[in-house]
């Protein structure tokens, strides 16, 4: 209907799929989000009022107060500029808290202590007191009664995963494992045991796998062979490659999978 509006002056875009905050829930924890590899990754854990990664910012990513970084690569924080901005005028007084690995926080620290026009930000909030270093077993309190617990994972630069609990139960509801290999996993497949598990699925062709593994990233695959080992609820498949469809993901899927852990590829639904 939107030609007709003020004599066909007016007109609307389309609403593309691939900008959809994507969202998922198992069992009453809610996770939404973007994940594109190299492009941005950024997942909101409302209940928590937590972020994982900024590499993009939207109005549900500006409300969470606590931003859990996994790495510094900028499809993963390169929206922490817009968040700062926003969550500190619009969400004014609440708690404003980045989590970064310990080895990147001084770099990050000065990072956002130069940007231009960032000036409201560093009046409203003191960076210092705001970016905090974590290294594995770091545990950080989020809202609601949740907490996180940082473990290493085996990317190409310094990073974590994040075991999210929500309630005082010891099962994670959520564990985001960042960038990297799969090689952690396989080593301790007890690591994902949650209600959802976040991994790194950046290379989903065939004879990717050496280049995936060589150039720190899981491969769809990797995740498809562990799959008999795995105890989470739901296996989200996240930083997919930016021209991913369902369909293409559906067609590389075995039809009898192993295991019982849901697939649930980061991906718009088949159109
Ligand atoms: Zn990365």
């Amino acid at each position: 209907m939107s030609h007709l509006l003020n004599g066909g002056r007016v007109r609307f875009p389309g609403v593309s799929a691939d900008l959809w905050e994507l969202q998922f829930d198992s069992r009453g924890t809610a996770l939404a989000g973007v994940s594109i590899a190299a492009l941005a990754t950024a997942f909101a854990v409302d209940r928590c009022k937590t972020a994982i990664d900024m590499g993009r910012c939207s109005g549900l990513l500006a409300a969470q107060e606590t931003v859990l970084l996994t790495h510094c690569h900028s499809d993963h924080v390169a929206g922490l500029i817009a968040w700062l901005s926003a969550h500190t005028r619009r969400h004014r007084g609440r708690p404003t808290r980045v989590v970064v690995p310990r080895e990147r926080r001084t770099e990050l620290l000065a990072a956002l202590g130069i940007w231009p026009d960032l000036d409201g930000v560093r009046r409203r909030v003191d960076l210092d007191e705001a970016l905090v270093g974590a290294s594995p077993d770091t545990t950080i309190e989020l809202a609601d009664g949740g907490s996180a617990r940082a473990f290493a994972v085996r990317h190409n630069t310094a990073a974590l995963g994040w075991a999210v609990t929500t309630d005082h139960t010891s099962r994670p509801a959520l564990v985001f494992a960042g960038d990297g290999t799969v090689e952690p996993f396989r080593d301790d497949t007890a690591l994902l045991d949650s209600e959802i598990a976040v991994v790194d699925c950046s290379f989903v062709d065939p004879g990717t796998r050496v280049a995936a593994r060589l150039g720190g990233h899981g491969h769809l695959m990797d995740w498809i062979e562990l799959l008999p080992d795995l105890r989470c609820d739901a296996l989200v498949l996240a930083h997919l490659p930016p021209e991913t469809t369902a369909e293409s993901i559906l067609e590389r899927l075995p039809e009898d999978l192993p295991g019982t852990a849901t697939i649930v590829p980061w991906v718009a639904g088949p159109r």
